[in-house]
C-alpha cells in the first residue's frame, strides 16, 4: 500500500536486530487517517471470505482490526496478554513467543465470543516469525472457527512468518513487505497489497 510505504520511509527508524520502529503512526502515536484506509484496505482484499469476526492480540493489532472491522461490519475480538480479573468465564488458551519483548505469555479470549460459526481474518501490526499469528489461529482452532485469512500491516519478509503461515494453508495478506532492514536501510519488496 503506497501511503504506508511512503509513510515507513519517512517515519520508520531501523534499530538494530532486524526491528523496524513505527511508534509515530502505529505502535504508540497513532494515525487515525491512515489506520483507517489500511481497514479499508484489509475489507476490501477479504470482504468475499464471508468474514464474521476480526481477530488480533493487544496492543498495536487493534488499531487497523478495529477499522477493518468496522468496514466488514462484523465485530473485533482482540486477544489479552494479562488474565484480567473480569474474565472468569471459559478461555481459549494459547502460548506465544514474543519476538520483540522476548519472553513467552499465554494469551486468551472468552471462549463465549468465538465459535464453530465464525469465519474468522486475523490481524496484526507486524508479521516477523509468525509467532503470535500462530497463537490467534490455535485460539480459533479451540473454538471450531475457520480462519479464512491474515492481514498484516508490516511483514518483514526476511523472517519465517509468511513461510510458517503459508505452509499451514492461510492465505496471507501484507500492506508493506519489507525485504531488508540491513545497514539501518528499509528495503522493500516490490509486490504489496
Ligand atoms: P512474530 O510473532 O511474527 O514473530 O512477531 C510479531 C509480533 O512482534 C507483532 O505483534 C509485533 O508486536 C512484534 N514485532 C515483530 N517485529 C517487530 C518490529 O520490527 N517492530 C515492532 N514495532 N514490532 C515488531
Amino acid at each position: 500500500m503506497k501511503e504506508l510505504v511512503e509513510r515507513i520511509k519517512e517515519d520508520g527508524r531501523v534499530l538494530g536486530e532486524g526491528v523496524l520502529k513505527v511508534d509515530s503512526f502505529v505502535t504508540h502515536q497513532v494515525d487515525p487517517v491512515l489506520m483507517e484506509q489500511m481497514g479499508q484496505r484489509f475489507a476490501e482484499v477479504f470482504k468475499d471470505q464471508g468474514i464474521t469476526k476480526v481477530v488480533t492480540i493487544e496492543a498495536s493489532g487493534i488499531a487497523p482490526a478495529l477499522y477493518a472491522a468496522k468496514e466488514l461490519g462484523v465485530p473485533m475480538i482482540f486477544a489479552r496478554k494479562a488474565k484480567s480479573l473480569t474474565m472468569d468465564e471459559e478461555l481459549l488458551t494459547a502460548s506465544v513467543y514474543s519476538f520483540t519483548k522476548q519472553v513467552t505469555s499465554t494469551i486468551s479470549i472468552s471462549r463465549k465470543f468465538l465459535s464453530e460459526n465464525d469465519k474468522v481474518l486475523i490481524i496484526d501490526d507486524f508479521l516477523a516469525n509468525g509467532q503470535a499469528a500462530k497463537g490467534l489461529i490455535e485460539l480459533c482452532q479451540q473454538a471450531g472457527a475457520e480462519v479464512e485469512g491474515i492481514g498484516i500491516v508490516i511483514e518483514k519478509s526476511f523472517q519465517d512468518g509468511r513461510e510458517l503461515l503459508e505452509q499451514m494453508g492461510l492465505r496471507v495478506v501484507s500492506l508493506a513487505r519489507i525485504a531488508s532492514l540491513s545497514n539501518g536501510q528499509v528495503e522493500f519488496l516490490e509486490e504489496d497489497a
